[in-house]
């Protein structure tokens, strides 16, 4: 039997139909932006595999790191006990971030994270004596994850529909721009003291079709928040180390979040790992000689020091400038290409955020997240060896920062190609 039909006997994938589901590719190897199959097939890995691989696959700095730390200690339970992988990322995180971040709780992943960060906020309020604040306010096509606080905060979709009954009430509000700001802002105003936070995915919302908007608009929406005591969480999960040009999108703003989630490159997709770190704000309002005031969250894996030690790998080579260049030269590249496609009539809209590009298709109306022409897409670059994975009729390039000039050349030219064939 070969592994794709091993693995119809028992797995069972995520965010797949597993009635008649695409053939799944079996991959035996990774190296730098390609993925080998186990007939020697080379893909590019133009997702990053789910945004989350920053310095390619299988990189040689992390190995040695992540095997050196499984050699010396592989894993110790995080109350109680320390360990310096922890210690040292935390200290080396911190002063990146924009603001005054001063602790990290560490969790598995991004929805993790994301949960972290609402109960530190709604507990803030319990703790300081105003119950009453129990709103969260969030953009209506955000994406906070798959559990089941971080859903509740996801714009209601397809994804979750089957629960959306059981989810807590959110307050949603639309994107910001300059035509609905200062109605957004009365919202706030309205609300006032009834919110205990506001979370976003700063600049650009991934999940939901790679929507962007402005800074300006984002640092107008935390002044309002801030103007009524309402806690701002910033989720960098998807936009952090450097995606979006800078190491965190939040650097565009002049006003400071208060807590940050971060996961997905930390460990430039070595393993899962989560982060969510806060202001002294925050964490003062847990200390106390109450024990009710504690943060009572955790995890088996909690600073898993093999996952530590990846991301404090990872950190090293971001912070080198090559990367750096890397970064700006795929931001360049992806500008030149975008500014050939503008006003293409197949394409409703091209925009860019750093090393995201997005081109959103025409679709004659059907734009749902299971129009047939996602799979069109997808089983087209997988033809010409490029993983491009579309969110329904949005298509978006978001590679490892070391993609080579002419692989980016390749995908640009595949996807010209598609555009006079599909
Ligand atoms: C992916 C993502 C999450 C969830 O992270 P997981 O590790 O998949 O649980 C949360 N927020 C944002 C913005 C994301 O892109």
């Amino acid at each position: 039997m070969s592994l794709t039909e091993r693995d119809a006997q028992v797995i069972w994938h995520p965010y797949t139909q597993m009635k008649n589901p695409l053939p799944h590719i079996p991959i035996v190897r990774g190296e730098g932006v390609y993925l080998f199959d186990e007939h020697g097939k080379k893909y590019i890995d133009a997702v990053s595999s789910w945004w989350v691989n920053i310095h390619g696959h299988a990189h040689p700095y992390i190995a040695a790191k992540v095997a050196e730390q499984l050699n010396t200690l592989e894993h110790v339970i995080f109350a109680g006990f320390t360990h310096e992988p922890a210690v040292q990322l935390a200290e080396r995180l911190l002063p990146l971030l924009p603001g005054t971040q001063t602790k990290v709780f560490y969790s598995d992943n991004g929805s993790t994270a994301v949960e972290v960060s609402l109960k530190m906020c709604l507990q803030y309020w319990v703790n300081t004596g105003q119950k009453q604040r129990r709103k969260i306010i969030a953009f209506k096509d955000a994406y906070h994850g798959d559990t089941f606080g971080a859903m509740s905060v996801s714009g209601r979709s397809i994804f979750t529909d089957p629960f959306n009954q059981l989810l807590f009430d959110v307050d949603f509000i639309e994107l910001p721009n300059a035509g609905n700001i200062e109605q957004l802002k009365s919202r706030i105003n309205y609300l006032s003291n009834e919110v205990a936070c506001f979370i976003f995915e700063p600049m650009v919302l991934g999940a939901s079709g790679m929507l962007m908007y402005e800074p300006q608009y984002l640092d107008q929406l935390i002044e309002t928040c801030q103007k009524h005591g309402i806690l701002t969480i910033a989720d960098e999960v998807m936009t952090g180390f450097g995606r979006t040009a800078k190491y965190f999108s939040c650097e565009a703003l002049t006003t400071e979040p208060d807590i940050f989630c971060l996961s997905k490159g930390l460990t430039g997709g070595t393993m899962p790992l989560g982060i969510t770190t806060c202001n002294d704000k925050i964490f003062n309002a847990f200390l106390s000689e109450d024990k009710l005031r504690t943060l009572y969250h955790g995890h088996s894996f909690t600073a898993n020091p093999v996952a530590c030690a990846a991301s404090l790998a990872s950190l090293d080579l971001l912070l080198q400038p090559e990367t750096l260049l890397n970064i700006q030269r795929v931001t360049l590249r992806h500008q030149e290409f975008a500014e050939t496609l503008i006003g293409h009539p197949k394409l409703k809209n091209v925009r860019q955020t750093g090393t995201i590009l997005v081109m959103e298709w025409e679709t004659g109306g059907d734009t749902s997240y299971l129009n047939g022409l996602r799979d069109q897409l997808y089983l087209y670059f997988l033809d010409r060896g490029i993983v491009l994975r579309p969110l329904g009729n949005v298509l978006y390039i978001l590679p490892p920062y070391v993609i080579s000039d002419e692989d980016l050349a390749y995908i640009y030219q595949t996807i010209l190609q598609a555009l006079k064939e599909i």
